[in-house]
């Protein structure tokens, strides 16, 4: 999820790193290698579940681009970074978890967002983006996502934050058994998500129960400490995050917004190679944040 307030750092070392995934190997010749561009956008909005989740941006195409697609690229943000990447790549369309079009943005067409969306039209690449959605789907979702990559179990459900409509959003669980103290778990983390955390607490703590929302959610800790668990883990840190830990009695891990959002959109990728045949390809444009 994304917080408040969306900063763009720019840097003039951007790392590029690519992971792709293949269509199944098993297809037959005649198998589908193309999908239409609308009905990937159908099939996405039934399977992330798009219209019954509110959010403060529009989730599915935000620009269209060419009618017929063969190559899509994923990313976590539709940086201009990620779309000069996209084109190398000869990618039909990008899917990312941090579109445009958030909710107090400047609607001109001017500046930053022109420099975006004229590459993007120039190359008639379409753009979709699924925020909130996302984040919540049980199996493809950043926080189901991240539960795998760390060994992590669900248990008991997920809270309810927004009266319901965003059931889903904080999870809470058992780490996995080589993460005993929240030192372990935070060496954890590094290891697993290639970047030091931001760890708030005694580190030789024994940590039984955690809760976990990836990205900007730091400001559900409150939420967090109510699921009495020992720890809870997100990508960013403000201030009062600091204080409210320590007072509260709950560890708190700030694991990267980018880092613990890779992944999601990666398994939604995989889910479309699979299912129509076409090609996918995961771009990590490094982002420290
Ligand atoms: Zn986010």
């Amino acid at each position: 999820m994304l917080g408040k307030i969306q900063r763009n750092m720019k840097s003039n070392k951007t790392k590029v790193s690519i992971s792709k995934s293949s269509p199944r190997s098993s297809r037959s010749s005649n198998s589908v290698k193309s999908v239409q561009r609308d009905q990937l956008e159908n099939h996405l909005a039934d399977l992330l579940n798009v219209h019954a989740i509110k959010d403060y941006c529009p989730n599915g195409l935000q620009v269209q681009g060419k009618p017929v697609i063969k190559k899509v690229v994923t990313g976590v943000t539709a940086s201009l970074a990620l779309i000069e990447a996209a084109i190398q790549e000869g990618a039909d369309a990008i899917v990312v978890h941090h579109g445009w079009f958030w909710k107090n943005d400047d609607v001109r067409v001017v500046g930053q967002l022109h420099a975006r969306l004229k590459l993007l039209m120039d190359h008639q690449i379409s753009l979709f983006a699924y925020h909130l959605p996302l984040d919540l789907h049980p199996r493809l979702g950043n926080n189901a996502q991240l539960a795998k990559l760390m060994g992590w179990t669900q248990a008991n459900g997920v809270s309810s934050v927004g009266g319901g409509s965003m059931d889903g959003l904080i999870w809470s669980g058992k780490p996995s058994p080589s993460q005993k103290n929240l030192g372990q778990l935070a060496r954890s983390l590094a290891s697993r998500l290639g970047r030091d955390p931001l760890v708030v607490g005694d580190l030789s703590r024994p940590i039984k129960n955690i809760a976990w929302c990836t990205g900007a959610a730091q400001g559900y800790i409150n939420e967090a400490v109510s699921m009495k668990v020992d720890a809870y883990i997100s990508g960013e840190i403000s201030e009062p995050t600091y204080h409210i830990a320590q007072e509260m009695g709950v560890a708190y891990i700030a694991a990267g917004h980018h880092a613990t959002e890779r992944y999601g959109v990666q398994a939604l990728g995989q889910e479309i190679a699979k299912k129509w045949g076409i090609t996918h390809q995961f771009i990590d444009i490094h982002n420290p944040v």
